[in-house]
Parts: C-alpha cells; structure tokens; sequence
C-alpha cells in the first residue's frame, strides 16, 4: 500500500511539474541564427560523424588531432558527433576532454559558434563511460511492469551521460519485440504494444524530465521508427513485410506514446517494410510521423544508412541519389559517420536545384532549436551542477532495486527454491561466472563482450552466490562455453556429486546487433548437454538463464527443478540471482514475451482463434494444440501465492466515451510478502478484423504482506478497446468484449 502511496505521489509531483513549466520557445533566435548562416553552414548542422574521424589512433588517455578535428568542424562545419567505433570505453575525464577540446575549437574557429550535439547510445546506463551504472536490458525492465523503476533508471542513466558531458541519448528502443530471433529482442520492453509504450514513455520522461535543459536531463531519440524489430528471417535489418494495418496496430503505438511525452528525435530503422527501406521513405517520415503523429523534432538517420540506400537497398542508383531521397523523405541529420560525403552531396544538390534550400531550412530549424533546448547556447561547456552525478551509491541500489524485480521464476517443482544458505552448491554453466552475460550488449563497449571494461567491483552470479552463503559452501564449473563446447564438463560432474544441489547457469553471452543474428532458437546444443549430465548425478538443479532472448529449452526443461529466467540483468544482476535463490528477494517478474518451446511454431500471446483450435475440445475428440509455448507472456511465479476474486465491472456497457471501472481483490494468501503486476486483458467477440484472443489492456503492480487484501481498479474507454480495421483506421466497434484479469473473466458491451 505504501508503494502504491509513494508511486501515486510522484505521479502528482510529475503532474505539477509538467503545468508549472512551460518549456521555453526559441523560435526567435532560431531564425535570428538560421539567417546569418551559409548553406555549407547548415549542412554541416545536418552532418553527423563518429568520434574515430578526429582521433589520434590508439591513444590512452583519449587524443584528439587537431588538424583532423578542424577539418571536421571548420572545413566541414559538423557539430554532431558520436561514439560507436572506438570498442572502448571513456572515463568520465575522458568525455569532458572531448566535450571540451570540440566545443573550444568550434566556439573560437567557426564564425556562427555552434556548439557540438555529442549523441551516444546510453541503451541501459550510460554504457560507453567508465564505471557507469548498467541497469537491466530493457526486455528484464519489461518484465518488471514497473514503469517507476525504467523512468528512475533512464533518469540516473541521463544525469551519468550529462555528468560526461553528452546532452543526447540514442535511446529508448521501442521496438516491439514480436520475432523471438531478433538480435536486438534484448534492447526491446517486450512483445506487446502497450508495455513497451507504458514502459518507453516512462523512460522518455526520466531522461528528459520536462526540461531537456536542466543539468539533469538528456534528450531522449525513440528508435527504431519503424518495423525494425520484425524482420522475416529474424536477421538484424532485414526486411519486413506486413500488411499497414498491421503495421499501425503492433509497431506504431509506441512511437505515438514517445511523441505524445513529447520525445526530442527519432532514429529511423536501418531495414525496409513492404519492399521500401524506411530512410527512403517519405510516406513514413513525413506523411505518418510528422503529419499524422506530429513529432517535431530531429530525425537522424541509423548507421550509414543513407548510402546504403544506394549501397545495400538498391533503391538508389547513386550515392547522391541516395541523399536526395533520404533528404526529401524527411530526414534531419546524417549519421554518416566515417567521412564526409553526405555534406559534399547535399550541397551538390542544393547547388542542382535538387534539394531546395527550403527544406534545408526545415531540418536545420529543428537542430538548432534542440540545441538551444539542451542548453548548448547557454553553456555548452560541462555545467557545474553536472559533475557530481557520477557513480553514486545510490545509483548501484536502483541497479539492483531493478535487477530484483526483473526476475522472474518460470517454474518451482516442489517448492525447491529458495534454498537453504547452509546448502553446498556447485554454481555451474558459461553464465555462471561471466560478467558480459549478465550485462550483455551496449555494456563499456558496443559488444559488451570484453570483461576487461566493466567495474573491478562487478560481481558474478558465483561471486554473488559466495558472498551470499559463504565460499566454502560453493564450487564453481564452468563446464563449456556459451557455444556449447566442453571447457570441465567430467569435473563439474564430480563437483555435482558432493554438493546439495546444483545451480547451472546457461544462457547467452553478449552481443549486439548483425553480430547477435542466429539460425537457429534453440540453447546450443553443448549447453544442453551439460544439463543433462548434470541430471543424471541425481541432485536437483536449477536452472537460471541468463539470455537476452528465450533460446529454446523444451528438452531439458522437465528435469529442472526450479528455472529463474534472469535475460540481461545488468551489473547488479549476480546479486539479483542470489536474493531470489535463496530467499531475501521474493521474485516478482512476469515474462514480456512469449518463452516459445518449438522453432517452428512461433506464435505471440495475442494470437487468433485459429492459431489454437483446441480450446472446447472433448476428451476422445480430435485435438489441435498449435499454441503451446514454453511459458506463456505474463507467466511468473512468487514464493507467495496471489488470488484473485470478486472481480466487478462498473456498468455492463461502455456507452460513447464514457468509461468502464474494472475492480479485482487481490488476495496475498501465502506466508510471504510479495509483489504482484495485476494485468488486464481484453478481448473483442466479434469483429471486422480477425480479434486476437486477448490483448493486454492494463497492469498495475501492487505490493502485498502476508494475508493483505488489496483492490486494484482499472478505467477502460473506448480508445482501450480500438483496434486497426481494414482501412487502416483505429476504429472501436459496437459490440461484445471480455475482461479478464488472472482467471476471471466478465463481458460487457461496447455502444456508439
Ligand atoms: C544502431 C543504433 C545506434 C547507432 C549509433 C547503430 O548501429 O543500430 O541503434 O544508435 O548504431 O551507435
């Protein structure tokens, strides 16, 4: 009760906040500028490069050239920088210098002084700075259903990036992770449209507060807009094809939401949809996001992908082209980012007449007004109040507040978990003592796979498990590899026979991107081997996967005794694992995605009728079962146990834009304290469209002791009950829903 006193003061805290400021308007010194600024000047605005362009190579502590540095910001006129290829990370120190030796130079050689937008991907912490904080990977934030905990991470997350420096964060993704191979599955709150809006706009506003000029804030940059993370083979950037209505009700919510909590930039998704890459895309970069969801701000385009309009997409028969195209569909700024090439060819084509500078205009517009809006104009130099919102302790307690309530227990066979601390345990597996599998992409590097970056003070799942029950009651084996290959298997086996019990960690390791593609779901077959080895000692072991995605298990699944689903927990992870096994946490984690058990039967939660045909079938009857995943979205078990009743609905129809109240008890009838995420569920009985066979609506997570009885209500309007029709219209139509909340259901109508 008190933490739902606490989340809803700072509701009206936030609430307050959002009517006391009215954010500044810069219009007039936008223009005041824009009209002194030559057409090279405002190309340059829209040019984008990686730090590697102005540096000294191979260089600790970090070196600048100068001569490099000039050609870049005086010769070419960039003032928008980023960090992707160094494949190391900075110190804190580090970044201020850059900041600062870029901005000196800009501020004392270039005519207009204006100041450098330093944009970096600060996916789960402010990953490319030394020693930040690394919260969970979104997909375990997803599985939190705590918006609180995501905006209060992004909001430590921004004053670590700010403290470097850096005013712009690539990041949320908000991506809705519906093909489970996807490489970046990680990096996504989930299958579903409405978590990942409730969780990314939540994030949105702890990175941008109401004021992206505070010291305490970044801009926050919604990617990838759009269909990025449905590609049909399940290769990173390859393309997508779904019919728009499709497109509208999964893909587009997100990025609606982000616009509605008023999100400074958009990154466009690298791949194409339905035969068009998106940067070349008008439709989508203006039709749909500027006209129809009114974003205003920046749109920067992905790695190269401008090129590669004429590179990899073919859509442009030169690389001129492919600026022209790119350009004229709507986008802002160029991540180049390795030469200059989109400068000398925007300009060529201003020059042609091909690109007016009208529209030139448009983009540099917006760049200046985030500018004047993150402040650069007022300091642009590291703000004083900055510096000190770096590393805290406090910071490390909300990486592990959150790494806590990401876990979630997928199975308990006989009460096995949690464990006794006087019990000898083998720690075993590739995830066991790995400190990248726990932090996984985005972390110090962009691979997160090099341990020689991350914090001295990190610990494992082993150490964490040591420091817990002492290190005489734990041996470790790692057994094989993450791909499977042997490393002590015979050894672990040994070590299993004298312990009590046996905690094999398996999973995956880091990786990001193109790097994390797959060709197949499955645990590597190695990883699995080891498993059943394991087994056959005769102790129970339990399971913790430690993934950015859910590799598929279906064979050694029946002999675990208790399976703790941990995705990328970040650096506080290895100590989540150890409160949750052994007791000082009760978990509370609830999956954001559906954990599939067979490769080729790849289905989502909100799926159709017809994909699970079974549902009345008799015994004797002929059965069909296409559903049955390995763990179904939602599914998370408490060491408590949750009842739910008495569920009521406030009026049996929904009339026009009134509203619904939905209300459920919900009962802690076990011996411990517990959260539990309340999820609401709808489902439309009949409609023009195909309805799936729920959709989640709501969730609320209540916070319950022992015994406590708490009622948790939900407020349902036509706009929760729309779906996209045939004609690509989000339409609500008249007639008769469900609700379901646990295992109760009620029906109501909907009437115009
Ligand atoms: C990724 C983006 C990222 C960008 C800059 C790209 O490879 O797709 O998500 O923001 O690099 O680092």
């Amino acid at each position: 009760m008190k933490k739902l006193l606490f989340h809803s003061s700072l509701l009206l805290f936030f609430s307050l906040n959002l009517l006391a400021q009215a954010p500044p308007n810069y219009d007039k010194e936008v223009e005041a500028l824009l009209a002194k600024m030559t057409i090279e000047e405002k190309i340059g605005q829209m040019t984008q490069v990686d730090l590697l362009t102005v540096v000294v190579p191979n260089k600790s502590p970090i070196q600048l050239d100068p001569t490099k540095l000039r050609e870049a910001v005086v010769t070419y006129k960039i003032s928008s920088f980023i960090n992707n290829g160094l494949g190391r990370a900075l110190s804190v120190d580090e970044w201020r210098y850059v900041n600062k030796t870029i901005q000196d130079m800009i501020l004392k050689e270039t005519p207009n002084k204006i100041p450098l937008l330093y944009g970096i991907d600060a996916i789960h912490g402010s990953n490319f700075t030394l020693d930040a904080t690394l919260f969970p990977q979104s997909i375990g934030m997803g599985a939190t259903r705590n918006p609180e905990l995501a905006r209060r991470a992004a909001e430590i997350t921004a004053m670590e990036t700010r403290a470097s420096g850096l005013r712009w964060n690539f990041a949320p993704v908000l991506d809705v992770a519906r093909q489970p191979l996807w490489s970046r599955l990680p990096e996504s709150y989930g299958e579903d449209p409405h978590l990942v809006s409730v969780m990314g706009a939540a994030a949105i506003r702890g990175m941008q507060r109401n004021d992206v000029g505070s010291p305490t804030s970044v801009a926050a940059c919604m990617k990838h807009f759009l269909t990025y993370s449905f590609p049909m083979n399940g290769k990173d950037r390859s393309p997508a094809l779904m019919p728009e209505h499709y497109l509208r009700e999964y893909f587009l919510p997100p990025f609606r939401e982000a616009v509605k909590a008023g999100v400074k930039t958009v990154m466009i998704n690298s791949g194409e949809v339905n035969g068009m890459p998106v940067h070349g895309s008008k439709y989508l970069l203006t039709t749909l996001l500027r006209e129809e969801l009114g974003f205003e701000g920046v749109a920067v385009s992905d790695w190269e992908d401008v090129i590669r309009l004429h590179t990899w997409h073919a859509v442009a028969d030169s690389p001129k082209e492919a600026v022209r195209l790119a350009v004229d569909a709507g986008l802002d700024m160029s991540m180049v980012p390795l030469n200059f090439s989109f400068f000398t060819l925007l300009k060529e084509l201003v020059q042609e007449g091909k690109i007016s500078e009208k529209r030139i205009d448009q983009s540099v517009r917006r760049i200046l007004k985030l500018k004047y809006e993150t402040g650069l104009f007022k300091n642009p130099y590291l703000e004083k109040e900055t510096a000190k919102n770096f590393g805290k302790p406090e910071y490390r307690q909300t990486a592990l507040a959150a790494a806590n309530e990401v876990m979630t227990l997928l199975k308990n066979s006989d009460n096995t978990l949690p464990l006794a601390k006087n019990r000898k345990v083998l720690v075993a597996g590739p995830a066991a003592h790995s400190i990248t599998a726990l932090n996984g992409c985005w972390s110090y590097t962009w691979q997160g796979n090099d341990p020689k970056w991350y914090p001295k003070n990190a610990l494992t799942i082993a150490d964490a498990i040591r420091e817990m029950i002492g290190a005489a009651n734990v041996s470790y084996r790692q057994g094989v590899d993450f791909t499977g290959k042997v490393v002590d298997v015979d050894q672990a086996v040994a070590d299993a026979t004298t312990a009590d019990v046996v905690i094999l960690c398996l999973g995956e390791d880091a990786y990001a991107e193109t790097p994390g593609d797959i060709n197949e779901l499955d645990l590597p077959a190695g990883q699995q081997e080891l498993a059943r080895k394991l087994y056959a000692t005769g102790k129970p072991v339990v399971l913790v996967l430690v993934e950015g995605r859910g590799r598929i298990i279906r064979d050694i699944e029946p002999q675990a005794k208790g399976i703790l689903m941990a995705y990328w927990p970040g650096l506080e992870g290895g100590r989540a694992v150890a409160n949750v096994l052994f007791g000082d946490v009760n978990p509370s984690g609830k999956l954001p995605f559906t954990y599939q058990q067979h490769a080729n039967n790849l289905l989502t939660y909100d799926r159709k009728y017809t994909n699970r045909l079974n549902e009345s079938s008799a015994p004797g009857e002929f059965k069909i079962d296409t559903f049955g995943p390995q763990y179904e979205f939602g599914h998370g078990l408490s060491y408590t146990t949750f009842v739910y009743r008495d569920l009521k609905l406030s009026s049996a129809t929904i009339k026009g834009n009134g509203k619904l109240t939905v209300s459920v008890e919900v009962v802690n009838t076990g011996t411990r304290n517990g959260m539990e995420a309340v999820e609401l569920y709808t489902r439309d009985l009949f409609a023009s469209l195909t309805p799936p066979l729920r959709r989640l609506r709501a969730f609320k997570k209540v916070n319950l002791k022992a015994k406590e009885i708490t009622t948790v209500s939900f407020d349902i309007t036509r706009e929760d009950l729309a779906f996209v029709n045939q004609e690509n219209k989000l339409v609500t139509e008249p007639g008769s829903f469900e609700v379901m909340i646990g295992k109760l259901k009620a029906e109501f109508k909907y009437e115009e």
